[in-house]
């Protein structure tokens, strides 16, 4: 009899044919394997019995990078006869565009090959197979085959070829193979940009950090910024260099073993970092800490991640103790991916580890955490980028979403399903709008996509709206749709979660646009995906100085005490007034009461910057988020009690918390019972709409707020396996752009 098995999902690109093809011919089948449109499609002549068996093989052994969705079993029509096995070439517009695949950390297999003195690729830097390697930083085209990469242009030797073509041997297909005689190689730079001839340069580049030097290294995605992550010195200076005064630094590691003597893992986490995904996991610091204090200074938590190519595998094998791996960039630019953007940063590295592969794509590390056996996102880049995501309905139309301005991603539509790009980044200068732009170029390219419609943000002044209008300007027959930016955030996480009904959605983030034309972020929807109701928020309060405002959280503070005690403020005494001087304060309440430069905001971010402040926390961040990060650190589980807060006219006057915590004595009481009143707001109105309560917004990357919900509400419906930043805004506005009625 023969039998006609579809298998449909993650099946293409990732080994399944010559998987199936061995199977097959290990269990003596005759028929023939192919690509198709969903997936593979399978034709065996063998008995019922067999063919069950052979299908419990598949599910049993798939390729590790493959995810079967489903597998169909039919009985065809038409007679067939088969001789023997084979993989049968299919017909290229059949075969399925839609998927790149995403990078991936080096297998075992040629992690004991690269180690294997009689092998040939030992300490080969670049050695892969069809389970491992690079892809989606290689890629210029679909379908994913080596013409179409950056591996072009290196001719195969004869015995790469020979592995290439045989569908018994792990590199069958593989599209980045090569070797010492055919492949990419590695070169080292001193910061003149001269290349050094060393006998072997991996041993200078571990001897280079060993004796405290900063080293550039170019990696998958784009280049790393490293050093000794035990010694204060090289870490101080690369902060000094950087200029990044407290910003904390990732830490790369050879393994779970070395990893496991810095932090404290649960077997979760331990699944998450040892993924071929190989993300940064935000871990729990253990108390005997060997790591320089310097890498992640006043806070609790530190990212780590395994070493995932050879190159940085044999660098820690040789090196034995951990690395700072930080992305190099310049200050507002994008992650560099080329040798003349990172010799613009050659005053920050004093060698640097090249090659000769082209990084066609760039792709930022990852970065997850783990909080009660759920996984979160703060970065969707390597390894899970391009995310492809669901759509609540199919749609003809191609929709473009171009994203929030900061930590921006963009996405399209495609059937069902939407594909988001890797974190971009802030569109803050010149060329990081160019790189937004070649991000765009990157998906219309690949997936030969022109949009019909074109969603932005209703921020006039954000990069990626002004981008929109151009579009429009362009193309006249371009719909162009502007959403609401915290109803896009809601509508992300309804999204993930195939959600479509009515929900109060919470939307506790940054600051955005509102429909007011005010900064909204600390919002409560009544919402479906069609259309939205803004039914309480935080009451307003000014933003003393705007754009001043969001780095300095002393102007929140002092914008809450202008508004307890008016002039009268010049006479308190605390941490947040001290931090000024008296002709400061007097300027800042003239234009607090005016209203100059101070727009108003309901962002919830910037209560966590007012606390931080009141408390003598912080006064001035160096970076984005880090009052909250701060504020995390000090919280104590044992605090119950709450503030009292009330809700009138849909607004929560925080100035009234606010009076509570100014008098309070205990620094880690207020902290706690600051964190407890917010999740107190959110179950009182979750009681008061009785709808599924939905999170959404950046301050929900604030650990201690998620666990305390999650204990609260168990039944929350989160933003899980993505991001609750402004990154998720691209996918919120495609899911937004489905429901307007000419589409
Ligand atoms: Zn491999
Ligand atoms: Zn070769």
């Amino acid at each position: 009899m023969v039998f006609s098995i579809e298998i449909r999902g993650v099946v293409q690109g990732v080994g399944f044919r010559p998987f199936v093809y061995n199977l097959a011919i290990s269990m003596q089948l005759k028929g023939y394997v192919s690509n198709n449109a969903h997936g593979v499609i399978i034709l065996v002549d063998t008995t019922k019995y067999k063919c069950e068996e052979f299908i419990e093989h598949i599910r049993a052994n798939r390729p590790p990078l493959s995810d079967i969705e489903s597998i169909d079993i039919s009985q065809p029509n038409e007679n067939h006869t088969f001789k023997d096995f084979t993989i049968k070439k299919s017909d290229n517009s059949q075969e399925l565009t839609s998927m790149i695949p995403s990078d991936v950390a080096i297998c075992e297999e040629c992690k004991s090959e690269l180690e294997d003195k009689n092998n040939r690729r030992f300490e080969y830097p670049f050695i892969t197979c069809t389970n491992c390697g690079p892809r989606f930083s290689i890629i210029k085209n679909l379908p994913y085959d080596r013409k179409n990469t950056s591996m072009d242009r290196f001719k195969m030797c004869k015995k790469c070829q020979d592995e290439y073509e045989n569908p018994k041997d792990r590199r069958y297909h593989a599209q980045p193979i090569g070797c010492f005689e055919c492949g990419p190689s590695i070169s080292l730079l001193d910061s003149s940009g001269k290349e050094l001839h060393v006998g072997n340069i991996v041993d200078e580049v571990v001897k280079f950090i060993s004796d405290g030097k900063i080293v550039a290294i170019k990696g998958i995605g784009g280049y790393h910024l490293v050093c000794s992550a035990l010694n204060d010195k090289a870490v101080q200076l690369l902060r000094e260099r950087k200029q990044r005064p407290s910003k904390p630094f990732a830490i790369m590691v050879k393994d779970i073993y070395m990893l496991k003597q810095i932090a404290m893992i649960s077997s979760k986490e331990e699944v998450l970092l040892s993924s071929n995904k190989r993300p940064i996991v935000l871990l729990k610091k253990t108390e005997i800490e060997s790591l320089s204090s310097l890498v992640a200074p006043k806070i609790n938590q530190l990212g780590l991640f395994l070493a995932y190519t050879p190159l940085h595998h044999m660098i820690l094998q040789k090196l034995n103790s951990p690395i700072v791996a930080t992305s190099a960039n310049i200050s507002y630019e994008p992650l560099c991916t080329t040798k003349d953007e990172i010799m613009r940063l050659s005053c920050v590295w004093d060698y640097c580890l090249e090659h000769d592969r082209e990084i066609v794509n760039s792709c930022d590390d990852s970065v997850l955490f783990v909080e009660n056996e759920k996984i979160f996102m703060l970065r969707c880049a390597r390894g899970y980028a391009p995310a492809y995501l669901k759509l609540p309905k199919k749609t003809d139309k191609k929709i473009l979403a171009l994203g929030a301005n900061q930590k921006n991603t963009v996405a399209i539509s495609i059937d069902d399903k939407v594909v988001v790009s890797p974190y971009i980044g802030d569109l803050d200068g010149l060329s990081s709008v160019e790189y937004f732009k070649s991000h765009v170029d990157t998906l219309k390219r690949v997936y030969d996509f022109e949009p019909d419609v074109v969603v932005c943000d209703k921020h006039p002044h954000y990069e990626s709206t002004k981008y929109a209008k151009e579009l429009k300007a362009q193309n006249e027959n371009i719909e162009l749709i502007e959403v609401q930016h915290h109803y896009a955030h809601v509508l992300a996480t309804m999204g993930l979660n195939s959600i479509t009904s009515k929900v109060l959605g919470v939307s506790f983030d940054g600051t955005g646009y509102g429909d007011d034309g005010n900064l909204w972020g600390g919002e409560f929807f009544v919402c479906d995906t069609s259309s939205y109701e803004r039914v309480v928020h935080f009451k307003y309060f000014k933003l003393i100085g705007g754009e001043k405002a969001i780095k300095e959280p002393r102007r929140i503070a002092l914008s809450f005490l202008f508004e307890l005690y008016g002039k009268e403020v010049l006479k308190l005494n605390n941490h947040t007034i001290a931090s000024f001087s008296a002709h400061e304060l007097s300027l800042l309440y003239q234009a607090w009461i005016k209203g100059l430069n101070s727009p108003l905001s309901s962002s919830c971010g910037r209560l966590f910057d007012a606390v931080a402040s009141i408390l003598d926390v912080i006064h001035v961040c160096s970076y984005e988020g880090e009052s909250g990060l701060l504020l995390e650190s000090l919280y104590d589980e044992s605090v119950k009690d709450i503030y009292e807060f009330s809700v009138l006219n849909g607004e929560i006057d925080f100035s009234v918390i606010f009076y509570q915590i100014l008098k309070e004595e205990n620094k880690t009481i207020a902290v706690s019972k600051f964190f407890n009143t917010l999740v107190e707001i959110i179950c009182d109105m979750s009681k008061k709409y009785d709808l599924p309560l939905v999170l959404s917004g950046g301050v929900f990357q604030n650990r201690v707020l998620l666990r305390l919900i999650m204990r609260k509400i168990p039944d929350t419906i989160l933003p899980e396996m993505f991001v609750s930043n402004d990154s998720a805004i691209s996918y919120g506005q495609a899911i937004a752009a489905l429901q307007f009625k000419t589409l």
